[in-house]
């Protein structure tokens, strides 16, 4: 009977303190209102998490990478562009095995004869 209203009345407790403790985001020094990423140990706004090379949101898939002692966030392609893993014929990101040849990287089935 009064199994319910306990419940509700804990859930609004919690969430009452959590409102109390305003999120910064990290990236533009706003105040977090609604949806948020917890990535790297900071906060951000969901649309402030971008990637610093080319400033695309990110926050499905990203790589941390560390500048100046801050961890930044990166998407795949210029993650792998920074530590030089891009396929020289499709300019994607070498996850696995790669050819290297004549100081340019491949994916296994991008390195063709180009006679
Ligand atoms: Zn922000
Ligand atoms: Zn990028
Ligand atoms: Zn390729």
């Amino acid at each position: 009977m009064s199994d319910t209203k306990t419940n509700k009345v804990v859930t609004k407790s919690k969430s009452g303190e959590k409102e109390k403790t305003s999120k910064i985001c990290i990236s533009c020094g706003k105040v977090i209102k609604g949806q948020f990423v917890r990535a790297l140990g900071e906060v951000y706004h969901l649309d402030c998490f971008r990637c610093i090379d080319c400033d695309e949101v990110c926050v499905s898939k990203f790589f941390p990478y560390k500048e100046d002692g801050i961890t930044r966030p990166l998407c795949e392609t210029d993650y792998f562009r920074r530590l030089d893993l891009i396929c020289a014929k499709c300019g994607g990101a070498l996850r696995g095995p790669h050819i290297n040849a004549l100081n340019k990287k491949y994916h296994l089935d991008h390195f063709t004869c180009t006679m």
